[in-house]
Order: C-alpha cells, then structure tokens, then sequence
C-alpha cells in the first residue's frame, strides 16, 4: 500500500483523513464526493461543480476518450484538466463498466494505465473484472484471480507520480472480498475501490452492501483509503461513511435528473408526485416543482441535476460534522428509519460488533439513545465487556440498583438500562452519561439484563440483589436466579 492517506478523526469506522495526489499537488480532505463527469453530455460543467458546489475531486471514464480517435487526440494534447476546465483533482476509470455491461472491451491494462498517465490523470485505474453479486463461487474465485493479475501488471507499470486504484472484489463473498482486500492491501497501489455492489445497492441490498464492505476492510486494514464504487445516493452516506468508506462517486445525481427523478435524503421521488420541494437549495428556493414540470426536457434536466448535486453535497458534509462531533451512529440510526431497507444496513454494521468495538473512540461528546438498535452500538458491547473484567470481593453483598445506595450492603453500584450495572463513580464518565428516553423499550433492558448476568458470572463468589424500576419479565429472563431481584415501583 503506498503511504498517501492520514487519518486525522475516526468515529464508527468512518473517518475524517487526508489523501495526499502528489500529481495534483494537494490533499483532498476525505470522505469526499467525486461528481462523475460524462465527456459526452456534460449535464453540468465540471467548472461549475467547483464554483457553485465546492466539489474538490472528480471522476471521469479514460476508456470514453480513449475509445474515440476525436477525444483521444484531444486528450492527449491538451491534457484532461484543460479538456473539462478542472484543475481540481482528477480520478479516471479503465473501462472496466463498459467491460460488465458489454462483456469486451478493447484496451490491456498497460495501455489504459499508459493513457491515463499521459492524458495527466491524478488517480489511475487498471482494467479489473467487477464480478456481479450472487454468481457462483468458482466464476467469484476466477474473476478475481484475474484481478489480482492485473494488479500484479499495475505495479509494473510506469505511472510516474499519478496515484493507482487497486479495485477489491469478490461479489457477495464476504471472505473473497476479505481476502481480496489483503491482496490490493499488500501491493503498492494507493487506492482501494470495492467493486461491483451497484446492483445491490439498486435493489436496496444495504445489509448485503455492508457485509461485502465490512469483508473488504478486514482485509485492507485501518489505513488503506477506501471508495465505495458506484455509491452516489445520499441516503446511504452516513451508513458507508460510518462502516469506514472514504471516496463516493456520483452519477446518480445526472442519471436521477434525466429519468425526473429527485434525490433526498430519505430515497427518491418523482417529480411528478411532489407538491412541495423538501430543500432550501437555490433550485428548490426559486421554483416550485410545478414551474420545474412546465419547462423544456433539457433545462428541467440541468436544474433537477443541481438539485440533485446540492442536496448530495449537503448530506456529506451532515455526514462528516456528524462525525467530528462523535454522533455518527446518531445520523445513521436516523437515516436508517427512511427505509426498512436501511434499517437492514444499520442492524448489518451492528452485526460486525468486533470491527466497530476495535475502532469506535471510546470517549464522544453524548451519547443519545434513538431505538432498540441504540442497545447494540460498540459503545454498550465494550461496557459489557468490561464487567467481565471488573472484581468484586468473594462474599460481599452488592446492590445494584436504579435506586439510592443502601447501608445494608457491602457495596451499591448503578445499574441502568441498556449498559447494566456500574460502580458509581463511573456514572459521570461517557457513554454511562447516556441520554435514554423514560419510556424505555424492550431491547434496552434486555441489554441491561444481560449486563448484570456477565457481572454475576465474573464474580461466582459475590452475592447480588438487582433493584430495578419495573423491568420487563422478559428482560429479567437474562438474569440469573441467584441474582435476588426486588421491583422498586412495585
Ligand atoms: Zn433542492
């Protein structure tokens, strides 16, 4: 892995990092959104994405201009900044979408690394096989030895100072992309894109999404910078950025506008069905949906694809103040309640407990407590995990209580739904300074239940009372029977 990416704030898995484009000459601050740029229908020029929406980084296709003798000599001349009148960074693809959607395509990966170096890409790409979701194991393995091959070709080519993607697959093959990932993670190419999940993604598969993700990073490991291939609607930002995702690209924003489709926060809808625009972008601000319906094909067009960008844009610097501020799951636990489907996603980032436990900080700002899922996040686990560590004497009598403390015990601790029990002068110490809703729901106290079962079972010799505020005799079912248990609002 070559040495371009710093980390400089982590929350999750997600991260705020800087990645360094010698060629460029700059550091893109990431996660960072890569509008995709159409050579042949320019729905918004790519001076205007950095005047009007900030956008620092592009991406464009090498194989549209290498593939046409007019573009290409252009290319070639001019060079690609000065061709799309960016002097931004640009990342170029090798052709490798032509080669899934039509099965062939005409260039090695020499040639397209040699043409991208000389037409002045920032970010290179060789041709690699993006495999589909769900085909059979042994097409996965082969696709992906193919890969691999290419890669090992990469690193032999030339490329001066221009930095080189080190594309992961493996289709829906968690330990292929994970062994993937420590392939693309032991070369010396710098960026590592997971390939081909665009087909899960248009069929809502977010937790598939998450579980192709999380196999490529244990692969790739903390450091490796990492782009989510294909992922450009806003709605799952917060979810990849928080499963440690840090480049996107967006043609979702172009292709959405020319179908009259308009992208929020909470999924996609037709133009034709809103009354109302949800958005306070310059295009929502001076027209209502109705004056947007009456006017031509290609001006709808433009102005859906600024709306489109505004609000995608909008979502990822939500995303990234969410993260500096340590709220992270917070935003995805709210976006996750757009979409049973996103729900699926969030519960599948909870599901790798142990990635989210070894990376998560262990000290934020607050801790909201939003939903049943609130009780599995890394912060609960590792309380959790502690009490299997924490001593008490063999034969004392310990309170543990949603109450005061009592004289007629040897100690009295805290307990509190959903971390479970604690000694009390940990009670100012984050996360245990929770804010949790009074009506508390099912899967809170079953987790605080389960805290006090794995304090009793780390202290076999030391006797319990649990003095609880009405627990459910669900969550209660946790606790072992020689915990005595006493109901204090009874
Ligand atoms: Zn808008």
């Amino acid at each position: 892995m070559g040495d371009h990416f710093e980390i400089r704030d982590q929350d999750a898995l997600g991260r705020i990092g800087e990645l360094t484009v010698p060629r460029a000459g700059v550091t893109v601050e990431t996660p960072a959104l890569m509008p995709v740029i159409n050579p042949h229908v320019r729905t918004i020029e790519p001076s205007r994405m950095q005047s009007a929406f900030g956008a620092e980084i592009l991406i464009t296709n090498s194989y549209v201009f290498y593939g046409s003798d007019d573009y290409r000599e252009e290319a070639l001349e001019r060079g690609l900044h000065d061709v799309l009148e960016f002097d931004g960074v640009i990342v170029t693809d090798s052709g490798s979408f032509q080669l899934a959607e039509y099965g062939e395509i005409d260039v090695t990966t020499p040639e397209i690394l040699e043409f991208q170096r000389d037409i002045g890409s920032d970010v290179g790409t060789p041709v690699d096989v993006p495999t589909p979701p769900d085909v059979d194991r042994e097409r996965a393995e082969d696709e992906l030895a193919t890969t691999q091959d290419r890669l090992a070709v990469a690193e032999g080519v030339d490329t001066g100072e221009m930095l080189v993607n080190a594309p992961v697959q493996g289709s829906t093959y968690p330990d292929l992309r994970e062994s993937a990932g420590r392939h693309a993670d032991a070369t010396d190419l710098d960026v590592f894109p997971v390939g081909a999940v665009v087909p899960l993604m248009n069929d809502y598969r977010y937790g598939d999404v998450v579980d192709v993700v999380a196999g490529a990073k244990r692969g790739l490991g903390r450091d490796a910078p990492v782009h989510l291939f294909g992922a450009g609607h806003p709605m799952m930002f917060a979810l990849a950025v928080a499963m440690g995702c840090d480049l996107f690209d967006s043609a979702a924003y172009a292709l959405y506008a020319r179908d009259d489709r308009y992208l929020t926060v909470r999924g996609t809808e037709q133009l034709d069905d809103l009354d109302y625009f949800p958005c306070s972008c310059p295009v929502c601000a001076d027209h209502t949906p109705a004056e947007l319906r009456e006017l031509g094909d290609r001006e709808r067009e433009e102005l859906l694809a600024e709306h489109n960008l505004h609000v995608t844009f909008r979502e990822m610097r939500t995303v990234k103040q969410a993260l500096r501020a340590g709220n992270l799951l917070e935003l995805v636990e709210t976006r996750a309640r757009a979409h049973p489907a996103m729900l699926d996603g969030y519960r599948a980032l909870l599901d790798h407990a142990d990635l989210l436990e070894r990376e998560d900080s262990a000290s934020k700002g607050a801790f909201f407590y939003l939903s049943g899922e609130s009780a599995r996040r890394p912060e609960v686990v590792r309380h959790h995990d502690r009490l299997d560590r924490l001593a008490l004497s063999p034969g004392d009598e310990v309170l543990l209580t949603e109450g005061g403390p009592s004289d007629r015990y040897d100690e009295s601790w805290n307990v509190r739904a959903p971390f479970g029990p604690f000694p009390r002068d940990l009670s100012e110490t984050y996360p245990l300074t929770a804010e949790v809703p009074d009506r508390m729901d099912a899967e809170g106290y079953r987790a605080a239940a389960e805290g006090v079962a794995r304090l009793a079972a780390a202290n076999p010799e030391t006797e319990f009372t649990l003095a609880h505020r009405g627990w459910p005799e669900a969550a209660l079912a946790a606790v072992p029977e020689r915990v005595d248990v006493v109901d204090l609002s009874g």
